[in-house]
């Protein structure tokens, strides 16, 4: 017998759940977009967005998905022949750099594995050993989603300003954004990037470019950048249109209003704290199930662990096994293992990830959680009982008297 009726739980590490307020902001009629409300509602939306990436920097606003948003960064502050140097801890490190190799930077790579943060001692010394400057920027994935590693853009922010290094900071910040904390200003970070469908809860097709002075100064050097990913106007524009170079998103605007509302009203840290704890619960409840078996949390310390997303090894074909339960039996859809095997490789069925991103709240991790437990029981996986337990005292610790 299915369990499987009733409503469901995408718990995959993006696109995330939309929340109802989202989906009804987005259902109407399409809206003028010469005169009227989406003007105003527009304007009002770039001052939020900084808000939530904590910066008092500028913004610009593309009709993309994230790899949309990683070329935009790298259009306006890159040209082709200059050097980057991407600090990569998973899949999605490797796919900005490629992407800048395409557009005809030379790039570096630094490779930090699949389960160990950036260690900002090398970057320093890799940019003191850079001493023509040949570097322009350098790439951070704050969350790399494939491998749940979170690194710490504060210490490389230091890293270069030990090294007395001028390139910019580049940061990825697409799965982190409105899920783990991130504070642009304060960590000196010159280029952010993120897109609507992860933290901030909007379907795909939002793609952000946040960029301060510094990085500014640099694409107004540049001899020139593609006009639509140009981030001048989107930012500042002197007519509508100039925001999204052409006809705007009308209703996804709508969708990320709603969803900006929701944020704030919550208030960012109260969201950073939320997914903070909902990560805790997750990690509390795999450690239980590891203590007699196999399935493993990818990274080992949780100082370097993300709060939007968890990957977990159980050997082959176990993790597919007990996606495919999941999906069938309790309704939740839980994450592909990414970039950890080759696709063709049977290792590739021993991972799995849990997306715990934007609209997501403590009974719906407890039911991803109940539905992992009973799955792993079900499959006679081998794993130590009381999973959901340990995540519900983590829970009963956080929440309000
Ligand atoms: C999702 C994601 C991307 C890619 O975003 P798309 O919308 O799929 O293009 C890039 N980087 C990180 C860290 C992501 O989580």
């Amino acid at each position: 017998m299915s369990l499987a009726s009733g409503h469901p739980y995408l718990a995959i590490p993006g696109p995330s759940v939309v929340p109802d307020a989202v989906q009804r902001a987005m259902h109407r009629a399409a809206p003028n977009i010469y005169e009227g409300e989406l003007i105003e509602m527009t304007a009002s939306l770039l001052p939020d967005l900084c808000r939530v990436a904590c910066t008092r920097q500028q913004v610009a606003i593309y009709i993309a998905n994230g790899h949309g948003a990683w070329e935009a960064a790298l259009a306006n502050t890159v040209a082709p022949g200059d050097t980057v140097l991407v600090l990569a801890s998973g899949l999605f490190g490797h796919g900005w750099a490629e992407m800048a190799g395409r557009m005809g930077a030379v790039v570096e790579v630094m490779d930090f594995g699949k389960q160990s943060p950036i260690d900002a001692l090398r970057v320093e010394a890799a940019l003191r050993g850079d001493i023509d400057r040949r570097i322009k920027a350098v790439l951070v994935t704050h969350v790399d989603t494939s491998s749940g590693i979170c690194n710490d853009v504060k210490a490389l922010r230091a890293a270069l300003d030990a090294a007395g290094h001028p390139a910019l900071l580049l940061a990825d910040c697409i799965a982190s954004f409105g899920c783990d904390r991130f504070e642009m200003d304060a960590w000196g970070v010159d280029v952010a990037v993120t897109a609507s469908q992860k933290g901030l809860m909007t379907p795909p097709g939002l793609g952000f470019v946040f960029f301060n002075e510094r990085a500014a100064e640099v694409r107004a050097g540049l001899e020139r950048v593609s006009p639509y990913w140009d981030w001048t106007r989107r930012a500042d524009p002197e007519v509508y249109y100039q925001y999204f170079c052409g006809t705007a998103p009308t209703h996804h605007l709508y969708g990320l209003r709603a969803a900006l509302d929701m944020i704030h009203a919550e208030g960012v840290e109260a969201v950073w704290a939320r997914h903070d704890t909902l990560a805790r619960a997750i990690w509390a409840a795999a450690d239980v199930w590891g203590e007699a078996g196999a399935l493993r949390l990818n990274v080992a310390d949780p100082a370097h662990r993300s709060r939007a997303v968890t990957s977990l090894s159980l050997p082959a074909p176990r993790a597919t096994d007990l996606r495919r339960w999941v999906e069938g039996n309790t309704g939740v859809t839980l994450g592909i293992g990414l970039g950890m095997a080759d696709a063709a490789d049977p290792a590739w069925h021993g991972y799995f990830r849990i997306g715990h991103m934007g609209h997501v709240n403590a009974h719906m991790v407890l039911g991803v959680l109940g539905s992992i437990e009973a799955g792993l029981a079900a499959l006679d996986v081998p794993h130590q009982a009381g999973g959901v337990s340990a995540a519900a005292q983590v829970i009963a610790a956080d929440g309000a008297a």
